[in-house]
Order: structure tokens, then sequence, then C-alpha cells
């Protein structure tokens, strides 16, 4: 708090278009952070923005860094590159690199080779926006555009050490973004801080517009009446109470964020704001949940990529043959694709369905009616609520399962853990990565907004390898905007 009255986003140094290019590649050669980048560069006045390769932009390649869809030439452009172009002047300056399909915590799956950490190249970058968060970190970018599933803005925006935000599910069109589980994907915004991702968004109003060509997208009705019943103003910290939910200080938390995790709520506290615990019951059961529902979602959604449809056709079969869709997806995918198709196609079988896939819905659920239960506003989606007395659950129950709303935010760390070294991450392997997503499924289940903000001033926990720590704001649905506001007064 004391930081945002004394801190401004480094301005960067002009400099002739020519020469910001050369950095720019330098850079980029050491950091790998884009797949391809624009030659034209921006006019003056221009917001830089960097866009995920799985989001569809004219002129470079979408190709989601995988060699299935290597230079493919997408017929169109995202609706939210569009809109950013029209309404901030944005321009492209290249798409960044990432894991392939968005399917990764450390930016390694890439058929482009791994993205490296400006805070220490052997470590991760976190993922799958890893490209985004460093092009926005190195100042390549003013902006960028990640995608977020189950985190992929949010922790590698604190593995870098800038801001990440995932928008409410269906604020923004998805409309041109390469689906990998379509009932969780949203796209996200990256920068060095705060502000630029609520000019672009909200001072811009391209969070009140729809489009039909998106049928996750809001409509305009709903739109209009979540932008009605939300407040927009953040009021004084003294009216606003923070929970901190208890489940999220597991024992795998890392010294260093616990305190800075404690340290950020008694800043926040000696600030006026109100901090209580709270409980989120179903949030251990979150992860397994989405690492059923995710998977399930993109095995269906990467069946297109057969070598007919999509996709770079392998050159060792022919078109009639048998084994044409097997090369070609054996060929085009990587490792971590192929073992969550496999895992997808699994769940979905008539015999582990009710198991696997309908178990996970129902956390889904639970996950939601946590989050419901401990914020003050209610969601602006549901209908008003009925109480028909005749039907009330008896009172032992109600106790059990519903407690006071209370709190306008929530506050937790957004990674149980300071960035890792690459080496460890290869050694424990796939399945120990997708712990590191612990904190951030949670919200992406729900469909609500959340921002990774690193917290900078130096009683604010320490920071590892030069990272700052990084905590998550999460706020009840379509409240982004004093989110955001609560994010700018924590830099
Ligand atoms: N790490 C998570 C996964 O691999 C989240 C990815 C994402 O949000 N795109 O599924």
């Amino acid at each position: 708090m004391r930081a945002a009255l004394t801190r401004r986003a480094a301005q960067s140094s002009p400099a002739s278009p020519r020469c910001v290019q050369c950095l720019q590649r330098r850079r980029h050669s050491t950091y790998n952070h884009f797949i391809t980048q624009n030659e034209r560069s921006p006019e003056p006045g221009a917001i830089r923005l960097a866009v995920k390769d799985n989001i569809a932009t004219f002129n470079l390649p979408t190709s989601c860094a995988s060699s299935i869809l290597a230079e493919h030439p997408s017929p169109y452009e995202a609706t939210i590159v569009q809109q950013l172009r029209e309404h901030v002047n944005a321009h492209v300056v290249g798409k960044t690199n990432m894991d392939e399909f968005g399917m990764g915590s450390h930016s390694l799956n890439s058929a482009h080779g791994p993205v490296r950490n400006p805070a220490g190249q052997d470590l991760s970058t976190g993922g799958s926006s890893g490209g985004s968060a460093v092009a926005v970190q190195v100042d390549d970018a003013d902006i960028a555009l990640g995608t977020d599933t189950g985190g992929s803005v949010r922790l590698p925006a604190a593995w870098i050490g800038c801001v990440g935000y995932k928008p409410s599910y269906g604020m923004l069109s998805r409309y041109g973004v390469v689906p990998y589980a379509n009932s969780l994907d949203t796209v996200g915004l990256l920068a060095r801080a705060t502000t630029p991702i609520r000019a672009s968004i909200f001072d811009s109003s391209i969070y009140q517009l729809t489009d039909p060509k998106d049928p996750t997208c809001l409509s305009l009705k709903t739109r209009q009446r979540c932008i009605k019943v939300t407040p927009v103003t953040l009021p004084d910290l003294s009216d606003v109470t923070i929970g901190l939910p208890l489940e999220y200080n597991i024992a795998e938390l890392d010294p260093s964020i616990r305190s800075a995790w404690s340290q950020t709520a008694e800043l926040l506290a000696a600030n006026g704001a109100t901090v209580v615990p709270v409980s989120l019951p179903t949030t251990p059961e979150a992860l397994c949940a989405y690492y059923v529902l995710a998977p399930a979602e993109a095995s269906s959604n990467l069946a297109k990529y057969d070598g007919v449809r999509y996709g770079v056709r392998s050159t060792t079969s022919d078109a009639a043959g048998d084994t044409l869709y097997s090369e070609t997806r054996g060929v085009g995918f990587g490792d971590e694709v192929k073992r969550r198709i496999l895992l997808g196609t699994y769940t979905l079988s008539s015999d582990a369905i009710d198991n696997y896939f309908l178990q996970a819905q129902r956390v889904r659920r639970l996950v939601q009616r946590d989050f419901d239960r401990v914020f003050r506003l209610a969601s602006p989606l549901h209908e008003p609520v009925q109480f028909d007395l005749s039907d009330m659950p008896d009172t032992t129950d109600l106790q059990d399962k519903t407690g006071p709303a209370q709190v306008d935010f929530l506050l937790c760390p957004t990674a149980p853990t300071c960035p890792p070294r690459v080496e460890d991450v290869k050694t424990r392997g796939s399945v120990a990565s997708y712990v590191n997503d612990v904190f951030t499924v949670p919200a992406s289940l729900a469909g609500l907004p959340a921002v990774s903000v690193p917290v900078r001033s130096q009683d604010q926990g320490t920071a590892k390898h030069g990272v700052p720590a990084s905590m998550q704001i999460i706020g009840q649905y379509w409240d982004d905007r004093r989110m955001l506001a609560l994010a700018e007064l924590m830099e």
C-alpha cells in the first residue's frame, strides 16, 4: 500500500525503432519468449501487445506451440485482439511461447523449446503463459494476452513477478482462442502493473461488449444485469472484509510464501481492512476434479487434429492408409498432450465416467457453493433465492453447510512455492507439476475473477531468487473491477 503511493510502472526509454527491434531480438534469444515476432514497429502512442500463441491473429501464425499446427495461418482474428486494437490502439508485437495447447505449469512443453526465467535461467517461468509473462517483464510488451484454464496466467505471473489477471468466465470473448477445456478457458491479461490491465479492459469499456460468435460470452441481457447489480468502486478499506481461506494453509506451503501471506494480511488490516479466517471445505478436492475435467474436455477438443481436418499431416503415411491419424497425432503432439488425451478418453469412457467425470462435476458444484457461501455479494448469475419454509433442511445440516456471507475478497498465495528449478521439475515428473495449480484451480472451477499480484515492499515477505512472493485475490463473479482496485493498492 505504501508502495502504491510511490511506485509507477517503468517507462520504456525512447529509442529508435530499429534499435528497439535489435534489443528485442537479443532478449528473445536469451529467454525464448516469442514464437513469432512482428517485423512492423508500432506507431508512436500504440500499446505494445504480446499475444499467446493459442490466440488467433492476422499476419502471424497460431501454432499453440505444437508441431501439429506448425506455421498454421489463422483465417480470422480473435475478438479480444480486434477489440484491443480498436479500443486501445494495441499493436501486436509477437506471438508468445507457451506449453503446447496450454497444458503445463512451467512453459517447458513447447515444440519451440522452453521459455527461460529472467530471474535465473535455471528457474521455471510457470506456465502455460510463460512467454507472455516474460514479454511484459522484460518490457517487450506493455500488456500481454494469455489464457487461464486452471492458472496459466496467474502462475507465470507469480513466478516471473508481474501481475496476472483471470477475468470472470464469460466476460471476455473466447472467439479465436484455441479451446483447451471450454468450460474453464478464459482469456487473461498480464502486465508489469495492474493499471494498464484495468485501463485496457474497464476504462476502454471492452468488458461491456458481448460477442455473438462465442456462445459462452455473456449475452447483453445478462451482462447488463451483472453491470447493474455489481458495485464499481472499492470502498474505503475500513469497509472491506478480506477472508483468509484456512484450507490454503497446507503443509507444503513454502515458509517464505506463508510469511508473505501473513504480512500482506497484517498490512491490509493495519490499513483498516477487516481480515477474517474463512473455510472453503471442498478446496482439497478441487485439484483432482480439475485434472479430470480439463483433460476430458481436451480429449474431445483435440480430436480434430488428425491431419485431415486440421494439422500437419505425417509425411510417412498416405492419405488412404489406416495409420494416417495415429501417425499424424503420434508425431504431431508432445508427451504431455498425449497424456492428457489418454487420461480424458479414459475418464469419459463408459466404464469410468461415473467414478471420474460425473464425480468431478459434483465436486465442481461444491467448490462453487463454498465460494458463494463466503462472499458478501451474491453471484449476479443466480436468480434471487425463493425460500420455501416447508422444504428447509434441518438446522444441524444448515449449520454445517451454510454460514454468514461475510467477505468481499479472498486473499491467498498464488502458488505454494517459489519458482522451482527446471532440473527438479524434470526429475519429479508431470504429476508433481499438477500440484503447482492447487491454489489457482478453485477459482477456475467456479468461474470467478482472480488476480496474482507481487507483494514487493520489503516487509511483505522475502523475495527468493529476486522474484517477490505473489498473492492471489479472488472476488465474487463479476466483481473484477473492485478486485483489480484492491490489487492496485497492494502493489
Ligand atoms: N497447469 C494447468 C494445466 O496444465 C493449467 C493450464 C492452463 O490454465 N492453461 O492444465
